[in-house]
Parts: C-alpha cells; structure tokens; sequence
C-alpha cells in the first residue's frame, strides 16, 4: 500500500476526529512502519486506549487485554510489538518466552499494577492461609506469579465465580472488587483500610486492595447528572474500574470489549462513555452513524506515551525488550492461562 493509500484509509475513519494535516503527516509514519514490519516479521497489537491515528493505522490486531492476551498466545511472527502499556507487555512475554517482545516507551507504566508488589501479596496469604487469589491483568509478572488465577474487568465476576470457593483474595482494583462483590453477592473487606481490625472476625467472602485506575477514578455521580440533565435521553456507559457509585447511576458497565458491543449492538439517541478518552475517539471512529457525545477530559498518561514515532524507532532499533525471569514467568504463565481458558 502506498503512503497516499494509507492515508485514503485513516481518512476515511477520522476525518472529522484527527486534523488532516495531522493524518498526512501520520500516514508517512504509518506506512514506514508498516513496511518495517513485514521485513522485521513482527505482529503489532494496538490496545483500544492507543490514539485514533495509531489505532486505525499500525496494528494487526486490536482489542482490549484479554483479546490482545489471545493473540499474543497464537502469533507465529518472530516479534510482538505492543502498543500498550508494560503489564500488557509482559503478559505477551510471559505467554510466548521464544519471542522478542517490544513495548515503544519503555515508562509506559500503570497505577493500577503501581499499586502492588508481590510481597504485598505474600503478606496477605500469610494473613489469609488458604484463600485464593485472583490479580487483575492490570499487574506486574511477579504478582501474578503470587496468584491463582489473573482476570480482566471483562470476565472478572465469571473468574471468581469459577473458584468456588466461600472466600477470594482479589487485587489489587479497589472499585473493580467493589463492583464484582455487588454483581456476585459478595461481602468485602479492605485490611489494608481498616486498621487495627481483626478481618478474620468479619462477614466478608471478598479480601480487597486499594489500587485504583487514575482515570476511571476522576469520574463522579455529579458528572452523570450534569449530562442527563441537558440530555435526558443519553445513555451512559462506565467501565467497572469506575466507583461503585458511578457504575450505580449508568445505564449500562463493561469491560471495553463490552462497551463497544453495546455501542454497536443497540440503537440509543446518543451515547457517552465515561471511559478512558481515545476510546471514545476510537469508538466514535467505527460508529460514524451514532450520536457519540464528546466529553472526554481524562487521557491515560501511560498509553498516552505510545506513539507512532516511538514504535517506528522500537521496530528500527529493537527497543524495549520486555524481559520476565523464567522462574516467575513459569508461575505467572498459570495465572494468564486460566484466565484465558476461563475467557
Ligand atoms: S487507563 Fe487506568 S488501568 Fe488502564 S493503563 Fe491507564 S492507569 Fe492503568
């Protein structure tokens, strides 16, 4: 495909969302990448949070963490580039140990995986012998190597439901675990909030963290009402690493995946998504015929430092290699298979 062909095509998904002298300018980056690819026999997988002009562009394959996850598990190419953030990363690592894993900004990090070592998970297993743990994906290998079984907010409910058991350990997403108790029935406790009190005397079946995502976090119940009240007929959507309050006053809560089904599947008068802001674009890019409101003022700082400039030098020079000590991999790769078998 030709650089002019590439930007026929972006165009034709973002005029209206990307200026076009920006598109122009991204289209040459795009098809160098693109070329360098094929010669490099790399895959690229592009998470849904990347930016509306890398998202339409680069990558082989799109998709939120436990999609991405699949396709990293299936590649036959020498190298996975990972347009995402490192956690994301290291799962495609943790999952192909033979392949060159490549991520563009080596700080592309997370608040969520920030938020929890493997000796905070060590700890609580002393504290709570016995109990099973589940780690949301949005973790570092070495806390997954501490758990069960991994989960993303897409099958979170359904992976602790498959546990069976009268008790989880569930890290380290404060709200996540909050909304998967209220969905499952279950009653949770936070040790690490409650101080000084003996958690093995409570009513609970949830053992939570307090890790949160900075941008599902920022938004409010006052935020809902301000929109419903100049448009009564919208239909919100919220992702679950939103507060139980806000998940609470939405009309509809998923998983990325499931919020772009919902989009595609139902006909509303308009749409918003209270989710992370080049997802919006993006959805709003493969829904031309909805009415999307654009509100977005909340852009991850850490998929935001993924560009195209920085993954045509990480396919160039082979930066950054993503590594993961085989002995935590190994431990690791069973918490992510069994999420992935549990889909
Ligand atoms: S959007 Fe939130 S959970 Fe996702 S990478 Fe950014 S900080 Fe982490």
């Amino acid at each position: 495909m030709s650089v002019e062909e590439t930007y026929q095509q972006m165009k034709a998904k973002l005029s209206g969302i990307v200026p076009d002298f920006e598109l122009r300018y991204k289209a040459e980056l795009a098809d160098e990448i693109n070329r360098l690819k094929v010669e490099r026999n790399a895959v690229i997988l592009g998470h849904n949070y990347m930016e509306p002009a890398l998202y339409n562009s680069i990558p082989d394959y799109t998709g939120d963490s436990l999609e991405l996850s699949r396709k990293a598990a299936q590649t036959d190419k020498d190298i996975i580039v990972f347009c995402g953030v490192r956690f994301m990363a290291e799962t495609a690592k943790i999952l192909n140990p033979g392949k060159t894993v490549l991520l563009p900004a080596e700080k592309a990090g997370c608040s969520l995986a920030a938020s929890i070592t493997a000796e905070d998970v060590r700890k609580l297993k002393a504290q709570f012998p016995g109990v099973p743990v589940v780690t949301y994906v949005n973790t570092y290998a070495d806390v997954k190597a501490e758990s069960d079984v991994c989960c993303t907010s897409s099958n979170a409910a359904a992976v602790v439901e498959w546990l069976g058991t009268d008790t989880v350990i569930f890290l380290p997403d404060e709200y996540l675990a909050k909304n998967v108790a209220r969905e499952t029935g279950k009653h949770i406790i936070f040790p690490t909030l409650t101080p000084g009190q003996d958690a093995t005397e409570l009513d609970y079946q949830l053992i939570g963290w307090h890790g949160r995502c900075e941008v599902h976090e920022k938004f409010t119940v006052e935020d809902i009402a301000a929109v419903r009240q100049q448009f009564p007929d919208v239909v919100i959507l919220t992702h679950p690493e939103c507060s139980p309050e806000v998940v609470a006053a939405s009309d509809f809560s998923g998983g990325t995946k499931a919020m772009i089904q919902y989009v595609e599947r139902t006909s509303a008068p308009r749409y918003l998504l209270l989710t992370e802001c080049a997802m919006g674009d993006n959805i709003a890019a493969a829904n031309p015929d909805k009415d999307m409101l654009r509100l977005c003022s909340v852009r991850c700082p850490h998929m935001n430092q993924i560009t195209l400039e920085d993954t045509l030098a990480s396919l160039k020079y082979t930066q950054y290699v993503i590594e993961v000590p085989e002995d935590i991999r190994v431990r690791a790769a069973k918490a992510v298979e069994r999420m992935i078998a549990i889909g």
